[in-house]
């Protein structure tokens, strides 16, 4: 199989740049003007106002390793400011809206979001490295999440009453907003990634505290923008900036009701642990390991189309890809030929170059804990079959944390780049001898997020799907579904996000029993 047959374009992979993208070309960077680069104010009660404490955090482009804005290191006092705001507002309407009043706010906010569609692009890609493509497409998802939960207003209106099963009386089911949310994010998709707690969590009725990671904690101001300026009551929506000691305070604050936390499984478990203490809801969308199962059958040529996609997604940096490929041995060469194949040819470099492919690491420590497993990887006996170096880039970009896109043939199960996220762009081929032992080392894992099956015979692909215990899983392609739950297994979390259960995770049922 020849490496032309492989290639992949920048739109394959990571998705079309929209027509209505007007960002700069490469060298316009330093004449770059973003909305928010140095700041000194937190979104509470309805305004930006001044941060209470006078710590601060530096924000840095990884593809140059400069530092171009900076934000507030928030205190208890600014949580305790956003909490009461949340509170205040809970208890003073938002909570007792019609959903479909709170479903117009959110068709506001999607138009407000589309506006700053640009704006957003940009500060998301300067933040954290990750391709123009990517983040202008996770532009326009935030603005279809939130019209995608003021559809649900229907549901949360549906008049719910059940007899009882010997009659005698009838309950009336209420869906109450469960009050005040912690929402925290990572800084992989610092949009997306918010919004998809955000947009349920008003529906619901409830207020909310947000707390962005550190890295990228300045795209998610121009989303509390829309939503300001889609005229949203002060106090329904909060934002504060700091460390994870912040996010730590968030999280045990006595005023908040349910937390909902997307990030590392370490950080995962000490949310959890203080949600358990306080007997506090908590939804957590944690890390992962998937396995893509390659079918004898595979069509190698469509596998190739999508693979960025599906296993090598933002430079490596998203929780559900499958970054374990399992081949059968019959077409072993074949497979790890045409995965290296396709990711050699994904350009690497500016990430504001509409076509680059492969972004620098979104942090230098995550760039070292690349390069640590990489070498991990050749110290226990694997086969680097593309890339395995620091990428040297010019034209400015000589101080970012690149790490060139690697491919590691003849991985075992036991191997620590088979068994442990990387969360960068490194991917590992497995060889299996029958599908039952694919199943087995797809399942083998403390995870259970994504997973992917390609395979040309569909009922044969959905087979497999079925046995692999995961939360989601692709057959040819993987994508999020705004309507479908999305969640982890295992250590990959607790409960859903996305779709009507991803809705739920923001109320409390109540019963009411009468005898009419
Ligand atoms: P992280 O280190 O766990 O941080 C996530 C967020 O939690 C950040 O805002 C962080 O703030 C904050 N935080 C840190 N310690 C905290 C504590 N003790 N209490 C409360 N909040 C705390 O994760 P990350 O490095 O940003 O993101 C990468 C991870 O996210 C990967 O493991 C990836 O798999 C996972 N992820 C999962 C999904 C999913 O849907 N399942 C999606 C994307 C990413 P600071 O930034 O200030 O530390
Ligand atoms: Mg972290």
């Amino acid at each position: 199989m020849t490496s032309t047959a492989h290639s992949a374009t920048a739109t394959e992979a990571t998705g079309q740049v929209p027509a209505s993208f007007s960002g700069p070309a490469v060298d316009a960077r330093a004449a770059l003007t973003l909305p928010y680069t140095h700041v000194d104010d937190v979104f509470i009660d309805g305004a930006w106002v001044l941060a209470r404490g006078t710590g601060r955090n530096s924000v840095t482009d990884p593809a140059t390793g400069q530092v171009w804005g900076s934000v507030p290191d928030g205190t208890a006092e600014d949580i305790d400011a956003a909490v009461g705001a949340a509170r205040k507002a809970f208890d003073g309407g938002w909570s007792r809206l019609a959903p479909s009043e709170r479903a117009a706010y959110l068709l506001r906010i999607a138009d407000e979001v589309d506006k700053r569609a640009d704006e957003l692009a940009l500060t998301n890609t300067r933040e954290n490295g990750s391709p123009i493509a990517e983040s202008s497409g996770a532009a326009a998802n935030a603005a279809s999440i939130f019209r995608y939960f003021a559809t649900l207003a229907e549901y949360l209106e549906r008049e719910d009453v059940r007899p009882f099963p010997r009659g005698g009386g009838e309950s009336v089911v209420r869906r109450d907003p469960v009050g005040v949310c912690a929402l925290i994010a990572p800084w992989n998709f610092p949009i997306n990634l918010m919004v998809i707690k955000l947009a349920p969590a008003l529906l619901a009725g409830c207020t909310v505290v947000m707390k962005p990671a550190s890295p990228t904690p300045l795209s998610f101001r121009l989303i509390v923008d829309a939503v300001a300026a889609a005229g949203v009551p002060a106090g329904v929506v909060n934002l504060v900036t700091g460390s994870g000691k912040l996010g730590d305070t968030l999280v045990r604050h006595l005023g908040v009701d349910k937390v909902a936390f997307t990030g590392s499984t370490p950080v995962g478990r000490k949310i959890a642990a203080a949600c358990g203490e306080l007997l506090r809801p908590v939804t957590l969308e944690l890390g992962g390991k998937s396995s893509a199962i390659v079918l004898p059958d595979a069509d190698l040529d469509a596998m190739s189309n999508g693979l960025v996609r599906s296993c090598m997604r933002n430079t490596g940096q998203t929780c559900y890809i499958s970054t374990r490929i399992l081949a059968p041995a019959g077409r072993y060469d074949e497979v790890v030929d045409m995965v290296t194949a396709t990711i050699a040819a994904g350009v690497q470099g500016d990430p504001l170059d509409p076509a680059t492919v492969f972004g620098p690491a979104a942090t230098e420590s995550q760039y070292r804990t690349v390069l640590e497993y990489v070498d991990a990887g050749r110290a226990e006996g694997a086969r680097v079959t593309t890339g395995g170096r620091v990428a040297r880039l010019g034209g400015g970009l000589e101080g970012g944390f690149f790490v060139e896109p690697t491919v590691f043939a003849d991985v075992t199960p036991t191997m620590r780049i088979s068994r442990e996220e990387i969360f960068g762009p490194v991917i590992s081929v497995l060889k299996y001898t029958d599908v039952d032992e694919a199943v087995a080392l797809a399942n083998n894992t403390e995870f259970g997020l994504g997973g992917l099956v390609f395979g040309t015979d569909q009922d044969a692909a959905l087979a497999v799907a079925d046995r692999m215990d995961t939360g989601s899983v692709g057959i040819n392609f993987f994508a999020s579904n705004h309507s479908a739950p999305f969640g982890g297994r295992h250590d990959s979390g607790l409960g859903t996000e996305y779709g009507i259960e991803g809705l739920n995770a923001y109320l409390s049922y109540k019963s009411i029993h009468r005898r009419p």
